[in-house]
């Protein structure tokens, strides 16, 4: 299928963008790497009378340290992530999960930026800024706010973010000597959405984790904690947190798998991860 027809501007810069936007008559969307904006304009899933191109706008493809937190532009393609030193030494979790956002050439032009505005339930970035405890960064009509994560994902492919909004840049905590992190998920293939994911963070004192994160994808609208899993794993017991899921996840069935099978594969992650939280590799 083709789009149906829209209008085309470049924003030469972040105010330029939210001015396009803002005086846009009819809707308007923004469009960065465009590897999911294009597929659902394609398909007539969206039909936006303008597509504001922010992708030369300056500023927003930086990643940088600072005050004891990562920051990862909107521009930020997935790739440059995924090769990017700073991020495997200061944001692990994010460097283990960036190989499972689909295929490399899908990871050439994919932003950061889009992946968590877009907020698919099965992706994984969005649940990785979750587990971290990161924030978002917004500039708008109004100015410019920052977001925490577990106020961002609001439902199905929605988040805090307004129709003028443009997202500007995410950050995490960086990793401390102490810092535990685990990751895995289920696909059919490798580069599809997951089925079922999992990220996780906790801080570890000797066997001991405490702050426990364990944020689920793919099993619900947004990027789900699971909170009573988390009590347990800081206990120690592991069997237990995965008998929690149960009650923590409330997973969908569709054509990929029924719930039932979705809730075991959930344990099978949980199980899975809890051996990198506590410093094994599996
Ligand atoms: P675009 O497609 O340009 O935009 C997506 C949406 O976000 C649009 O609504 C746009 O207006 C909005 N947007 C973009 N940037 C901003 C911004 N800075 N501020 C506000 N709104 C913004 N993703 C995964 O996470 N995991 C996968 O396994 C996965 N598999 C894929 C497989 C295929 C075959 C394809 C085509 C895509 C897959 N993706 C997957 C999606 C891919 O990661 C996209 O790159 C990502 O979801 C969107 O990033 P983008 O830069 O391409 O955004």
């Amino acid at each position: 299928m083709k789009p149906a027809p829209f209008a085309y501007a470049k924003a030469r810069s972040l105010g330029h963008a939210v001015e396009l936007i803002s005086n846009s008559p009819g809707e308007a969307k923004l469009l960065a790497g465009g590897q999911s904006l294009v597929a659902s304009l394609n398909m007539r899933l969206s039909s936006p009378s303008l597509l504001v191109d922010i992708n030369d706008v300056s500023g927003l493809d930086g990643i940088t340290v600072e005050d004891g937190a990562v920051e990862i532009g909107a521009l930020v393609r997935h790739a440059q992530a995924e090769h990017s030193d700073t991020i495997a030494r200061h944001a692990p979790l994010i460097a283990r999960a960036l190989p499972h956002v689909a295929h490399p050439a899908i990871r050439n032009r994919g932003t950061i930026g889009g992946s968590i505005a877009f907020a698919d339930p099965a992706a994984e970035l969005p649940a990785c800024l979750v587990a971290l405890g990161g924030e978002v960064d917004v500039a708008g009509p109004d100015g410019k706010r920052t977001i925490k994560a577990d106020d961002f994902f609001t439902a199905l492919f929605e988040t805090a973010l307004g129709p003028q909004d443009v997202l500007t840049a995410i950050r995490v905590p960086a990793a401390r000597k102490d810092t535990s992190v685990g990751f895995a998920e289920l696909a059919r293939r490798q580069g599809d959405y997951a089925m079922v994911g999992l990220a996780a963070a906790a801080r570890a004192a000797g066997k001991q984790l405490v702050d426990v994160r364990l944020v689920f994808f793919g099993v619900g609208a947004v990027p789900t904690r699971a909170r009573k899993a988390e009590h347990a794993m800081a206990q120690g017991a592991i069997d237990d947190a995965v008998k929690a899921l149960a009650d923590d996840l409330d997973p969908p069935a569709d054509i990929q798998a029924s719930a039932r099978v979705r809730r075991h594969l959930a344990g099978v992650l949980l199980k899975r991860v809890a051996g990198q939280l506590q410093g094994g590799d599996s």
